[in-house]
């Protein structure tokens, strides 16, 4: 799940992006404010972290661009203790959650997994497909009822196809979110993840739409 970190404090800003890391997002980090929009406008990203005291346009401004131009990406800030008003405004402005600092990193990706949850219109923590479920917390699959064990990106790419179940992916879209800037994506790197995955979970789960990307099926009821 590919993330944008907006924060101009380097060393809070690479324990975040570590952290969340470590819990299986990819994290693309800007330092500032106009960044943040420029990324925000050419990209898609499951969510934001935003810091508000950042450079040449402050945390608020961006969100309240971001909300008028009518992009839904959820947005977690990041709030000082003292910032008491600011955590209303954010919230007034779109923000959907925010952590005040300093804030521990297992509950920033915990909050960070709920919102994406929320915005794909689930209650339940869990994806479940058939026999097929997916733990996003614990990296965990098991197919009837037995662990299925997948690499990051196969977790990854799985879990962004049970997420839009019924909802065809692009390869754009996949290879965006799958890959933070700058990490080097083979030209064949997806279909060799989907065909692994096939082996694992069998082949009838993930189909090809030829020339458009991939599709899972609505989950049976
Ligand atoms: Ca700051």
């Amino acid at each position: 799940m590919r993330i944008l970190l907006v924060e101009d404090d380097r060393l809070l800003g690479d324990g975040v992006r570590a952290g969340l890391a470590a819990s299986g997002f990819a994290v693309d980090w800007v330092r500032d404010g106009e960044a943040a929009l420029a990324a925000l406008a050419a990209e898609s990203f499951a969510a934001i972290v935003l810091d508000l005291g950042l450079p040449r346009r402050d945390g608020l401004s961006v969100l309240a661009d971001l909300r008028a131009a009518g992009n839904p990406v959820p947005a977690l800030v990041l709030t000082a203790r003292d910032q008491v008003a600011d955590k209303v405004r954010c919230l007034d402005l779109g923000a959907d959650d925010y952590v005040v600092k300093p804030f521990d990193l297992d509950e920033l990706a915990a909050r960070l997994r709920a919102l994406v949850r929320r915005a794909n219109g689930r209650a339940d923590a869990c994806l479940r497909h058939g026999d097929l479920v997916l733990d996003p917390a614990a990296r965990s699959v098991t197919l009837k009822g037995a662990p299925v064990v997948l690499t990051g990106r196969e977790f990854d790419l799985l879990r962004m196809l049970l997420d839009a179940a019924g909802r065809v992916l692009s390869r754009r879209v996949l290879e965006e979110q799958l890959y933070a800037w700058g990490e080097a994506v083979g030209s064949n790197a997806l279909e060799v993840h989907i065909h692994h995955l096939r082996r694992k979970l069998g082949s009838e789960l993930i189909r090809t739409v030829r020339g458009v990307g991939y599709l899972v099926d609505e989950a049976p009821r």
